[in-house]
């Protein structure tokens, strides 16, 4: 049993930048790269194991070939998409819709619940969460009428925040913020307003029928109350616990032993480096750590996010 180490795959947007390159230090393709995927088994994008005894195979082979070390999660897909984002511009806004609705509607894809970490953001930044309609038919009205001052809801977003992000909840992230999301695997973003962008010539395509199907109203936040603990080496912030995933930060300082449990654990490096069990580990590395892998003895001076994936 072995810590599989992954390749990321980076994604180009035009409101993309370079601080993937900046802060993480990665190659990445142009100065518009606007996504790492870290973590992924989506076929949009697939990352592949770096060293060890599966060397160069696709996380989506190893969760076919190899079950047993996912702990024989259900489903016959990889659950979870691990990515780092960087906003140089405004996202469009936008909304996912649930398992249902894309089971339906996107050729059985899963729906997409997802959330967010602040890594970093401008002074001033803010970030959209949600909107102002009373009820579906204002949401609607508001949308047709294209009301966007009205009907975006924004609040101030700074280092260290967290956001859950269901589906059916308006949300987008805005230009000089830096975030780490953990997401459902799946790519189904319906588009309501890009700020009347065009990309190559012509504006990006709306979804304007699937969003006002998908969007609730009145949104109601979701208020996330991180926990956190001391223990011997490292503070522990529990972020969430979800159907879909949990999701915790380990900030280690020295030496930290901890034995993961869940079906099977993903982890990605944000700051600082160290060892697990003598493999080296920095700023900007993610992997898996398999279902029973046995104790992880953690060393060194670095804050690392892990995301589990859970059942109902
Ligand atoms: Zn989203």
């Amino acid at each position: 049993m072995e810590l599989l180490m992954m390749q990321p795959v980076f994604k180009e947007a035009i409101w993309g930048g370079k601080k993937l390159r900046e802060v993480f230090g990665y190659e990445i393709p142009s100065e518009f790269t606007g996504e790492c995927w870290g973590i992924s088994g989506h076929k949009n994008g697939e990352s592949s194991i770096v060293g060890g005894s599966c060397d160069g195979m696709t996380l989506s082979r190893l969760w076919q070939e190899k079950p047993e070390w996912f702990g024989y999660y259900p489903g016959t897909q990889f659950p979870l998409l691990v990515k780092i984002i960087d906003a140089k511009q405004d996202l469009s806004i936008q909304v996912h819709p649930d398992d249902t609705y894309a089971n339906e509607y996107e050729h059985g894809s899963l729906g997409k619940t997802e959330c967010w970490y602040v890594l970093d953001c401008e002074e001033g930044t803010e970030i959209v969460i949600g909107h102002y309609a009373k009820d579906k038919e204002e949401m609607e009205a508001m949308i047709r009428k294209q009301e966007w001052f009205r009907f975006i809801r924004k609040i101030p977003v700074k280092k260290g925040d967290f956001f859950q992000i269901n589906p059916g909840c308006l949300h987008a992230i805005k230009g000089g913020t830096l975030i780490l999301e953990i997401q459902q695997s799946s790519d189904i973003t319906y588009r309501v307003y890009d700020y009347g962008r065009l990309s190559n010539g012509k504006p990006r395509p709306l979804h304007i029928e699937q969003s006002i199907a998908t969007i609730k109203a009145p949104f109601e936040p979701s208020v996330q109350i991180p926990v956190i603990e001391i223990l011997e080496g490292a503070i522990h912030t529990h972020m969430i616990h979800c159907r879909y995933y949990s999701v915790d930060k380990y900030d280690v300082h020295g030496e930290f032993i901890h034995e993961f449990v869940s079906y099977f654990t993903n982890a990605s490096i944000l700051e600082g480096e160290g060892t697990i069990n003598g493999i080296p580990v920095k700023k900007g590395n993610h992997f898996i750590i398999p279902h029973g892998y046995g104790t992880c003895r953690f060393k060194g001076e670095f804050s690392m996010i892990c995301s589990n994936p859970e059942t109902e």
